[in-house]
């Protein structure tokens, strides 16, 4: 079964959104905050692709070998993507990949508390089935017996 997460809500972008806005930082505002430099259209349309793509996998390096694309499509390229002294890309990549493990490491902790809720209900499953088949030979016994 293919894996449903959102990367939007994972990551904090929605490049869907038209008035989606530049994933880097003003940091020359005080106190700095989200660029508010617009992002061409068709680098939009590029990371939807990219975030659909990463929404359906689920193995953890095939969305991280997408973030480098996603990252240089998602900021300005007036300051964050070219501008050497203001650039991001390294940046917003480390953040990214930070988060995107992480997500995964839930993941597989989450995956491996539902195995393990699995074995238990098996085992709680087999004891009932051999109680079962104690009380169903003892009611044999007694029906002899009568
Ligand atoms: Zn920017």
């Amino acid at each position: 079964m293919a894996a449903q997460y959102n990367f939007r809500n994972i990551l904090g972008i929605d490049p869907d959104d038209t008035s989606f806005t530049c994933a880097g930082t003003d940091e020359l505002h005080k106190p700095p905050k989200r660029c508010q430099n617009q992002i061409p259209v068709e680098d939009r349309e590029v990371a939807t692709r990219i975030l659909n793509e990463m929404d359906r996998s689920s193995i953890c390096d095939d969305t991280l070998k997408l973030l480098p694309e996603l990252v240089s499509r998602t900021l300005c390229t007036e300051s964050h993507r070219s501008k050497p002294e203001l650039c991001q890309i390294g940046q917003v990549y480390t953040e990214w990949r930070d988060t995107v493990r992480d997500h995964w490491t839930l993941v597989k902790r989450e995956s491996s508390k539902k195995s393990f809720e699995r074995w238990r209900l098996l085992k709680v499953k087999d004891a009932l089935e051999s109680m079962r088949a104690v009380v169903e030979d003892e009611k044999e016994n007694d029906v002899g017996a009568i």
